[in-house]
């Protein structure tokens, strides 16, 4: 009995001891998982700490930086350049053709991607028919000088610039399908467009234009035109123009043209066409309130 005693006691305290053992587990379990509980801590000790934080990105590499600066810069600049190129601006025109040689005049044109405008003459443009077709299918662009191209004719009256267009209009539109509103007149103008003039082919929709630059090809066989041009360009532009330049499709003319064109080329013009959204320029009386043959 006493040894059954002996073993129950043995027993109890066994069961005993690991109660003991499990309950300091339990504990033991239940303090640590408060100490992982954020909120047992803030209670515990308050809001943390704020740990100062970057908000911003770090700094790239310095290497990395100046490259990327570098290359931005750079972009810019040729931005810039680009732009300034692009507003260098020239707009070639040629009146009384087309010509005979106008064909060799469109090819100069192309070689050194220059655009260009004719104001042409009904009986020439019934003459050369496919030189204008071809000019229409190169994208140049086309214009209205009328049909006589002698003062005494054209300005008759103030219905004869008028009618002298639109003949010319047709004659353009049989041949090409285009029909233009760009007109030139006779030696420009002034003197001879006056107002009632104006108003008469203003109702039809043509838009007169003049030029800043006259080369005045016609005064000689040479290549004088081209210093005189070039001399005009840097004069308009002191005015913020890009000029209008006037010219003739004639032979003296297009055998000295290359001249002009690698000049306005290796100075970064671009040479382009008129066209019907712009606003026409014209005289403003401006050392031109003269007749003045052309
Ligand atoms: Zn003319």
């Amino acid at each position: 009995m006493t040894n059954r005693r002996k073993q129950r006691k043995k027993r109890i305290y066994f069961e005993l001891g690991l109660l003991a053992i499990v309950l300091l587990f339990v504990v033991g379990f239940s303090f640590r998982s408060s100490d992982d509980d954020p909120m047992a801590a803030v209670k515990k000790e308050g809001p943390p700490i704020k740990v100062p934080t970057l908000d911003f990105a770090p700094e790239p590499k310095p290497i990395l930086k100046g490259t990327i600066l570098a290359d931005s810069m750079k972009k810019k600049e040729q931005e810039l350049k680009k732009q300034n190129e692009k507003q260098k601006i020239v707009y070639l025109t040629f009146d009384d053709g087309p010509s005979a040689e106008a064909s060799k005049l469109l090819d100069i044109l192309d070689t050194y991607g220059a655009s260009a405008t004719f104001f042409m003459l009904a009986p020439h443009i019934k003459e050369h028919k496919d030189v204008v077709k071809r000019m229409v299918n190169e994208g140049y662009a086309v214009g209205l000088h009328g049909v006589t191209h002698d003062a005494s004719q054209f300005y008759r009256t103030k219905k004869s610039p008028l009618h002298e267009m639109l003949e010319d209009q047709a004659v353009l539109q049989e041949v090409t399908g285009v029909k233009t509103t760009l007109i030139r007149t006779p030696y420009g103008s002034i003197p001879y467009m006056l107002d009632s003039y104006r108003k008469e082919t203003e109702a039809y929709g043509f838009q007169l234009w003049d030029w800043h630059i006259d080369s005045e090809d016609w005064k000689s066989n040479g290549s004088s035109f081209v210093s005189q041009v070039i001399n005009g360009i840097q004069r308009v532009e002191g005015y913020g123009e890009h000029p209008v330049i006037l010219m003739h499709d004639r032979g003296p003319t297009i055998q000295y043209l290359p001249k002009l064109l690698k000049w306005l080329k290796d100075n970064h013009y671009v040479m382009k066409k008129l066209d019907e959204s712009m606003d026409a320029y014209h005289f403003k009386c401006e050392n031109r309130c003269r007749p003045y043959g052309h």
